[in-house]
């Protein structure tokens, strides 16, 4: 941290903040330029508040120098993270899809769907149970209903499930059932939710928040892995812009910022990036060849009738041929 001081500051003012900044055992390096003093901070800053520094009026400005995250960041952790999850690496130069409906609908409707996006080598089987929907009239999801049969398309497929938890309410029936938690945009900064998920050793995918900054999300990450248990990997799945013509502007920057500035695995989310089904297969290949770990995609067998984001659901048929050309982009990205 360095604090840039107004000229007018005076000499026992100077000296009183200095003996405060030693006193909290920070090491302070002077800079005298013609009309300015800086005082240069090493040492652990985080207990120093910006606010009541800039209560002093001799001070002019503050420039952060560390980021406001530590866990997810790379300056702690330079080599990236690769989880194992259910026999499968998410993150270390893999590539993991993870695919299903918006919503678990029926029993038939997931066993379908899974044995379908199994058979075209997605890694994982997404499916909400509960849906955060905007309105309080649309369809919420099954519940533990939902959960029920996510279990039973995973008995019968031997696909991994991942699915969204929006309730603390939950987190022991997620922690016994669930291959990896998702942390909703909407509640990417529920900071109970994601202490609590954090404390469970079930790996955790954090998508970000519709209107947060990367810088937002990364300080959401800390919060997952503050306890020390849980795995977590991010996604990328859209921010708000004055764009209309696509629900969300999938922001595909993301991924090159969040692997220079963080070691976990990256994941896009074209699905909700987009809105629309036919965007989808182009957006999952840019993402690929920018670098991303993996993929979430919507998959519905009858997008038609969809209970929740038919719009945006690409049919088994399109997974399949987009499963065999990512393949070919990440390779081309790589080469
Ligand atoms: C979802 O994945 O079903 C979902 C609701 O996504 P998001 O939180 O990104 O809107
Ligand atoms: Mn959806």
């Amino acid at each position: 941290m360095i604090i840039i001081l107004r000229p007018t500051a005076e000499e026992w003012q100077v000296a009183s903040l200095r003996e405060d900044l030693s006193g909290r055992g920070l090491v302070i390096q002077e800079i005298v330029g013609e009309s300015t003093i800086m005082l240069g901070l090493a040492g652990d800053t985080s207990m120093l508040s910006e606010d009541s520094l800039m209560r002093h009026e001799f001070v002019e400005r503050i420039l952060k120098v560390s980021e406001p995250y530590k866990l997810a960041g790379r300056r702690f952790h330079p080599q990236d993270s690769a989880l194992e999850i259910a026999g499968r690496t998410v993150g270390g130069g893999g590539f993991t899809v993870m695919a299903g409906p918006c919503s678990v609908e029926s029993e038939e409707q997931i066993l379908s769907i899974a044995r379908d996006v199994k058979e075209s080598g997605a890694d994982f089987l997404r499916g909400g149970a509960f849906k955060p929907r905007s309105s309080p009239y649309s369809f919420q999801g099954l519940g533990l209903g939902g959960l029920e049969l996510l279990k039973i398309a995973k008995e019968k497929t031997g696909l991994p499930i991942v699915t969204e938890i929006m309730s603390l309410d939950y987190v022991d029936a997620f922690e016994r059932d669930v291959d990896i938690i998702q942390i909703g945009a909407r509640n990417m900064q529920n900071f109970p939710l994601l202490r609590e998920v954090g404390k469970t050793n079930k790996p955790v995918l954090l998508k970000r928040g519709l209107s947060s900054t990367i810088d937002e999300m990364l300080q959401a990450a800390d919060y997952v892995l503050t306890a020390g248990k849980s795995p977590l990997m991010l996604c990328e799945r859209g921010i708000r812009t004055f764009e209309t013509a696509t629900r969300n502007t999938l922001d595909l920057s993301a991924v090159p910022v969040l692997k220079k500035k963080s070691h976990l695995p990256v994941i896009v989310d074209p699905s909700h990036g987009t809105g629309y089904w036919d965007l989808v297969y182009p957006m999952a290949l840019a993402a690929a060849a920018a670098g991303a770990d993996g993929l979430m995609i919507e998959v519905h067998n009858q997008p038609a009738k969809a209970l929740c984001d038919g719009q945006q659901s690409i049919t088994p048929f399109l997974f399949e041929r987009l499963m065999r050309k990512v393949e070919k982009v990440r390779a081309a990205a790589m080469d």
